[in-house]
C-alpha cells in the first residue's frame, strides 16, 4: 500500500500535508500535476516552500505533466477550444490521467489523500478505481478553511493562493480582475484563447457582476 497526497498547491492540500506530517500519518509521496499554466504564485509557493519542506521530511515530491509536457493552454489553442465547466475534460486530462499514470508505476494499491476541508464535505466521492481509495484527513479532523489557514500560519508559512490554471473558467470576477491587474500578459493569453475558440457561444473571461461565480478551492481535485 502506498500513501499519496494529490497536491494542488492551494490552502487545503497544503494544510493537509502539514496535518498528516504533524500526526505522523503514513505519507510516501506528494504528487503535483503541473498543467503548465498554474498561477505564478503557486509555482513560487511550491518551489520555494513546499518542495524544501518535503525534502526536510524525507517525503518524495513528484511532478507529473499532461500532453507530453505541452501546457493546457497550448492544447486548448491547438484544438481551438477552451476548458469546459460542464464536461470537465481538462481536469480529467491534465490532472487525473497523469496522476493515475504515475500511480500505476508503483504497482500498488493507493490511499489517495484529498485536500477537501470540512465545509466542502459534500465533494467527497470514490476514486472510480478499485485500487485507489480516497481519504479525507481534513474532514476526518473537522478542519474548515480557517483552521487550515491557522495551521499554515502557525508553522511560519505564507498562505498560498487559490490553486488552478490562470485561465480557469471557474475563476471568480475578483480573480479575473486580479489577473488583469497583476499579470496583464497572462490575461492577454486568456483573451487569445477565448478569441481562438471555435465554439464562440462559450465564454471564458467573466468580469461582470452578472457572470460572477465563486467556487471553492481545489476544483481540480482528482
Ligand atoms: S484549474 Fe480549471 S482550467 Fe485548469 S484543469 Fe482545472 S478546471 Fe481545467
Amino acid at each position: 500500500m502506498k500513501y499519496i497526497v494529490s497536491y494542488g498547491g492551494g490552502v487545503d492540500s497544503t494544510a493537509m500535508i502539514f496535518k498528516l506530517v504533524q500526526d505522523k500519518e503514513p505519507l510516501d509521496y506528494v504528487v503535483f500535476a503541473d498543467t503548465g499554466n498554474e498561477h505564478p504564485e503557486t509555482y513560487f509557493f511550491v518551489n520555494n516552500y513546499m518542495k524544501p519542506y518535503l525534502e526536510s521530511k524525507n517525503i518524495t515530491f513528484v511532478i507529473v505533466y499532461p500532453f507530453k509536457k505541452r501546457s493546457l493552454w497550448t492544447r486548448c489553442f491547438q484544438r481551438k477550444v477552451i476548458p469546459d465547466m460542464l464536461q470537465r475534460w481538462c481536469t480529467r486530462d491534465v490532472k487525473v490521467k497523469p496522476i493515475h499514470k504515475f500511480y500505476k508505476t508503483l504497482k500498488s494499491d493507493i490511499i489517495q489523500y484529498m485536500g477537501i476541508d470540512y465545509q466542502e464535505s459534500h465533494r467527497m466521492k470514490p476514486s472510480g478505481e478499485n485500487w485507489i481509495t480516497n481519504s479525507y484527513p481534513l474532514i476526518d479532523h473537522k478542519m474548515n478553511r480557517n483552521d487550515c489557514i491557522k495551521l499554515i500560519e502557525s508553522l511560519g508559512f505564507p498562505v498560498p493562493v487559490k490553486s488552478g490554471c490562470f485561465f480557469c473558467p471557474y475563476n471568480s470576477k475578483a480573480r479575473w480582475s486580479e489577473l488583469k491587474q497583476n499579470y496583464p500578459a497572462l490575461y492577454k493569453l486568456a483573451q487569445v484563447l477565448e478569441t481562438n475558440n471555435k465554439h464562440q457561444s462559450q465564454t471564458l473571461i467573466r468580469l461582470t457582476e452578472k457572470d460572477e461565480i465563486s467556487l471553492c478551492d481545489g476544483v481540480c481535485m482528482t
